[in-house]
């Protein structure tokens, strides 16, 4: 059985609050996102334990995160960082407490993949340290979902084909299969592309529909995923969904 694109439309997993660096309080968040007649979100804001990072929540905000979203019928999610050595900032025990973790890379060799336009000499190399990175996350098992991945800094974007190649494109795909993690389709990054919804159906690995949105406007804007899981026809059992819950 295939998709339709409105059960699809109905899923938002990946959405940032005032808890880290989104511009709405999380009941509002919830509130837009019902109002949009999403059935299936998930609140996922940044968190990091170990170490204190700017626009990232710490341990101290967690209990008052965890209370809210006990209130609204969201999913319990976070998006840890997936630091450069592969390591990801968050315990397995505070997992536990959550429905979704979704693991991001946002920082490799100290350049930022956001508006950071530091020349990047050794591209090649820069690239290959973030697959190590991407699948070095996923071996820790912490994580449900790989986030915006192929997702680079500005000044790498217009070299993705040459760069993100076959073989660093199936190796990240074989690591998701092994580990048991979905692949994000992003709507904000509008990523990754259909080569990669084709090799994770070949693979058996699972799809993700996340906004990644920041502000209320962009909650539910997944239409880059939707769009590529209905041109495919992705079986339903391949979208990922929290707790093991079905479409
Ligand atoms: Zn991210
Ligand atoms: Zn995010």
């Amino acid at each position: 059985m295939t998709n339709d694109a409105q059960s699809l439309r109905c899923i938002d997993l990946h959405i940032h609050t005032q808890f880290s660096d989104g511009k709405h309080s999380l009941d509002e968040a919830y509130k837009v996102a019902h109002n949009k007649g999403l059935k299936y979100v998930a609140i996922t804001d940044h968190y990091s334990e170990f170490t204190a990072l700017p626009n990232r929540m710490s341990k101290r905000d967690l209990g008052g995160y965890l209370e809210t979203l006990r209130r609204v019928q969201a999913f319990k999610g976070l998006e840890v960082e997936i630091m450069e050595d592969g390591s990801v900032s968050m315990s397995a025990k505070t997992g536990n407490d959550f429905d979704v973790i979704v693991g991001g890379l946002h920082s490799v060799h100290g350049v930022r993949f956001w508006r950071d336009l530091t020349p990047i000499l050794d591209a090649k190399g820069f690239v290959d340290d973030v697959r190590v990175a991407l699948i070095k996350a996923m071996e820790s098992r912490c994580l449900d979902v790989l986030a915006h991945v192929t997702w680079l800094p500005p000044s790498l974007c217009s070299r993705m084909r040459e760069l993100v190649g076959a073989e660093w494109i199936a190796s990240v795909i074989e690591a998701a299969s092994d580990f048991g993690v979905a692949i994000e389709l992003n709507g904000r990054w509008q990523l990754p592309n259909e080569d990669w919804v084709k090799r994770c159906v070949h693979h058996g690995v699972q799809l993700s529909l996340g906004s990644d949105a920041h502000t209320l406007q962009a909650i539910g804007n997944t239409g880059h995923g939707v769009k590529l899981l209905t041109d495919l026809q992705v079986p339903k059992d391949l979208v990922y969904l929290p707790r093991n819950m079905t479409l």
